[in-house]
């Protein structure tokens, strides 16, 4: 369908969630050159729409981005804001916990990165990690985080209702591609920085992270905050697939320049 192309990724949240059933490698009928012009023309209509998002102080929107490691959530950034006005963006980095942070429950430091009216936040990680890695991991008990996936359709809901669309995507790369792009981080010595030997641990624990992102997503695509599950072994569709997502959510959000201060309308600047 034309007027949204993206609908393909989108986890119906109707269905089972399958996370298997998903390509990680698709090129989703694009071809390389031409989508390099079609980001173009996205670039330049995202640029519209975050600045009448900005000038209107409604809304908010939040991207997250979910994956494993080397699937691309920076590169993601780094394309999707090039060109734009990072005025209108605010990105956010989860790590570990520390500090304050971890005095307190998990939704506080994500709340407090919420964008404000106008602006659009891209989380580069999120409050999923604590059904991901804290569940994978045993950094805490079941009974603490099995109560979560509620918790957090509640607070995206709550965030949808207060002005805030949420949209999310999970990167999903397949392992060998990882395994791929793990062993370029070993070698090249501009990539290596991002290389811990504590990825290889995470490695490890491929199939109870592909378990654990199955059952987040499927328990937390809703309505108000759904899920896109992006193809993410090709850079160049990664990038495509995620910009069209986020443009499609501005474009459903429609914002409007707010009308002219009285007295404007025809005025004649001297
Ligand atoms: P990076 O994104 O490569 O900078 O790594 C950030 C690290 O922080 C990843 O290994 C995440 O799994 C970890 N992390 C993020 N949020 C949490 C959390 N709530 N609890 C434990 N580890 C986390
Ligand atoms: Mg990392």
């Amino acid at each position: 369908m034309a007027s949204d192309p993206i609908a393909p990724l989108r986890v119906n949240h109707h269905k089972q969630f399958e996370l298997r059933d998903h390509s990680t490698d698709a090129t989703l009928g694009w071809h390389k050159e031409s989508a390099a012009r079609e980001l173009g023309r996205v670039k330049l209509r995202l640029d519209v729409l975050q600045q009448r998002l900005f000038a209107e102080k409604q809304r908010s929107v939040v991207l997250v981005l979910q994956a494993m490691d080397a699937a691309g959530k920076d590169g993601t950034i780094r394309n999707m804001l090039s060109g734009l006005n990072p005025a209108g963006f605010r990105v956010s980095s989860f790590g570990v916990p520390g500090g304050p942070e971890a005095q307190h429950d998990y939704l506080w430091r994500v709340h407090a990165e919420v964008p404000a009216k106008g602006l659009i936040g891209i989380f580069n990680r999120s409050h999923y990690e604590d059904v991901l890695v804290v569940r994978v991991k045993n950094f805490a008990p079941r009974a603490v985080w099995s109560k979560r996936y509620e918790h957090i359709r509640g607070f995206e809901q709550l965030l949808a209702d207060e002005g805030t669309t949420v949209v999310k995507c999970f990167l999903n790369v397949s392992k060998d591609e990882q395994r791929k792009r793990l062993q370029e981080r070993v070698d090249d010595p501009e990539k290596r920085w991002k290389f811990r030997l504590g990825d290889l641990d995470d490695r490890k624990l491929w199939a109870k992270y592909q378990q654990a992102y199955q059952e987040a997503i499927g328990r937390t695509s809703t309505a108000a905050a759904p899920w896109y599950v992006v193809p993410a072994d090709r850079n160049w569709v990664r990038n495509l697939a995620v910009a069209k997502i986020l443009l499609h959510h501005l474009e459903k959000l429609d914002p409007k320049m707010p009308p002219p201060e009285d007295g404007i309308d025809g005025l004649v600047v001297e």
